[in-house]
């Protein structure tokens, strides 16, 4: 990568850290004059390949799967690009007007293509066997014969076309009136500095406040807020699992994690089996909580306390982030420090928070021959060193996968996606519990940690254990009302939480605001999947040293070139072995024991 001028600004809340999107796109023009062009490419390849593939040799199908790929490059350029400018001024019309415009383009071009992908899987399977092992397809192999794992789900090019012409509102319609209501949600709260209109998000927010009371009242206003909507949230979700099991029984899955477990690439066994590893430690969770109510001089912890912070973190300005990220990366490898370095020196990351910017943060992966972009909103907290480090391993991952495969083999699926983000994050807490001198910052890096890992593993599951316990009851003819919801809702956590956390009455409402039940269905595995792979193969890293080191860039390489359990295998951890949870679950314990001494 380039060499990188130092940023010399000193300024805090990273001033002035702006993308520059120029290698995207240069005007809204140049934008749209492109999009018009790939549309016309989509449908020129539509006229040439349509009917084709009953007859088409190796080589014909390597000249069609590159014309695809350079499509699909062009359109997440501009795609990239409006959806980049839109995120940093939400509000403005010309980015809205684009945004607009590419949404339309893109459901055209859904359309042009979507026959390509219908006929590769209605091929007889001694026939796509053959193409797919063809050595001019050898780096789509892995694609172009997964994508036949939906063929015995997959109905007629008409029944689809009518499926998702009718998806606005017969799925999207309840989608966004969970949205609407949750969005739009809100309510008197004094914090301190008198009373003002509180959504849900600024409610949580108060969770991680040091003042008991405030983080009490925060938690009971927001049920007591959502209470009179719990009705039309559960009415949501109900319809919307009333449709996904009818979806299931027309595609004919058999059950209800099923389409997840497919796009997963994972054996239900797999899931299962850690799903079960993780309640089998929910013990390390209460050996936490007991901690934590010692180190705030409680007797015991009740819902609103979880959160509480432990110790207080300094303050990090943005150059120093920089030299953090730098630092923790060059310890691993110099060739990841210098792609983290790359976003920094050719302005790939914005950063700065401003008004009409989103909020949260994330890392675009734009296009295979193009390079990621990362956003986020950096307010000189040692949390935000360690968003920037997420971030950036989403970056790495990206951009390592992207010099060796092709277009459609550089993204991950869902499971893995998150573990070089996880492992990134790892990377820079140990950097920073090597070489930090303030205890207030290493305790609350600590307790951060060890609580970020709860969030994933432990919460999660509940989260999902929760699902499958709706869909059972839907799929049994039980209409899922609020009261039947707030009752699994509360069964489940009380597993987690036993006798270690109180948990108030008014919890029994915790499912509802939550987005992830209505947007798609058992997501929430696929984060627990990923934070205890990645602790498995930190411990890897630790075990091995340097040697670890090359395996995991090959790995980064890899990118969606095989199975989950194919990536892993070459780096020490067998998905198959029921042993391939304890290392993550050893992790968690060092972790707490760090934590516990405070
Ligand atoms: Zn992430």
């Amino acid at each position: 990568m380039s060499t990188a001028p130092v940023i010399d600004t000193t300024e805090p809340r990273a001033e002035g850290v702006h993308w520059d999107l120029t290698p995207l796109a240069t005007t809204t023009e140049d934008a749209t004059t492109r999009l018009e062009a790939v549309i016309k490419r989509a449908k020129a390849f539509e006229k040439r390949y349509r009917g084709a593939m009953e007859t088409i040799g190796a080589g014909e199908l390597a000249g069609a799967m590159a014309e695809l790929a350079e499509i699909h490059n062009e359109v997440g350029r501009l795609a990239s690009y409006s959806g980049l400018r839109e995120s940093t001024d939400v509000a403005n019309e010309e980015n809205r007007d684009l945004a607009a415009t590419v949404d339309r383009q893109m459901v055209e071009l859904g359309n042009a293509l979507r026959f390509f992908d219908l006929e590769w899987l209605e091929l007889d399977d001694a026939k796509a066997n053959e193409l797919a092992n063809a050595p001019e397809l050898a780096r789509d192999r892995h694609h172009l014969l997964s994508a036949r794992r939906f063929a015995p789900y997959t109905l007629e090019e008409n029944e689809e076309r009518m499926l998702a012409e009718r998806a606005p509102a017969a799925v999207s319609a309840w989608q966004s009136l969970f949205e609407q209501v949750t969005s739009t949600l809100e309510t008197p709260f004094d914090a301190g500095d008198g009373e003002e209109p509180h959504t849900i998000s600024r409610l949580l927010a108060h969770v991680r406040d040091p003042n008991r009371d405030l983080r009490k009242r925060a938690l009971d206003t927001l049920y007591e807020a959502l209470e009179p909507h719990t009705s039309v949230l559960a009415h949501c979700y109900d319809s919307l699992v009333g449709d996904r099991l009818a979806m299931d029984r027309l595609r004919g899955h058999e059950e209800p994690m099923a389409p997840t477990h497919l796009r997963n690439e994972l054996d239900d066994e797999v899931v299962q089996g850690m799903m079960s590893a993780v309640e089998r430690h929910y013990g390390l969770a209460h050996r936490w909580f007991r901690a934590k109510a010692g180190l705030l001089s409680l007797d015991k912890l009740e819902l609103h306390d979880q959160y509480a912070p432990i110790g207080e973190s300094r303050s990090v300005d943005f150059a120093e982030a920089r030299g953090l990220i730098n630092a923790s990366f060059g310890r691993f490898s110099p060739e990841v420090s210098a792609v983290a370095e790359g976003f920094f020196a050719e302005r790939r990351i914005d950063a700065e928070p401003r008004a009409g910017k989103r909020g949260g943060a994330f890392c675009a992966s734009v296009a295979q021959d193009a390079s990621p972009f990362m956003l986020m909103n950096f307010t000189d907290r040692m949390d935000d060193v360690m968003t920037l480090a997420h971030e950036l391993g989403h970056g790495m991952h990206f951009t390592f996968s992207a010099q060796q495969q092709t277009a459609h083999s550089f993204h991950t699926g869902i499971a893995m996606a998150e573990v070089p983000s996880t492992f990134a994050e790892l990377l820079t807490f140990d950097h920073l519990m090597a070489t930090e001198d303030d205890q207030q910052t290493r305790r609350s890096l600590l307790a951060e940690r060890v609580e970020g890992s709860f969030a994933t593993v432990f919460r999660q599951t509940v989260l999902s254990r929760y699902e499958q316990r709706a869909y059972a009851a839907r799929s049994e003819g039980t209409t899922l009302t609020d009261d039947r919801l707030s009752a699994i809702w509360f069964e489940e956590n009380e597993k987690y939480y036993g006798d270690a956390v109180d948990m108030t009455d008014r919890y029994r409402m915790g499912w509802s605001y939550i987005p992830h039940f209505i947007s798609t269905r058992f997501y929430t595995y696929a984060y627990v999947f990923a934070h205890l792979v990645t602790l498995a193969l930190y411990a890897q890293y630790r075990a091995q040293g340097e040697a670890f080191v090359p395996k995991y860039l090959e790995f980064l390489s890899a990118g969606g070139s095989a199975t989950p359990q194919e990536l892993l295998l070459p780096l020490g951890v067998d998905l198959s072995s029921p042993q391939v949870w304890d290392p993550g679950f050893e992790e968690m314990d060092r972790m707490i024991a760090l934590a516990e001494a405070g």
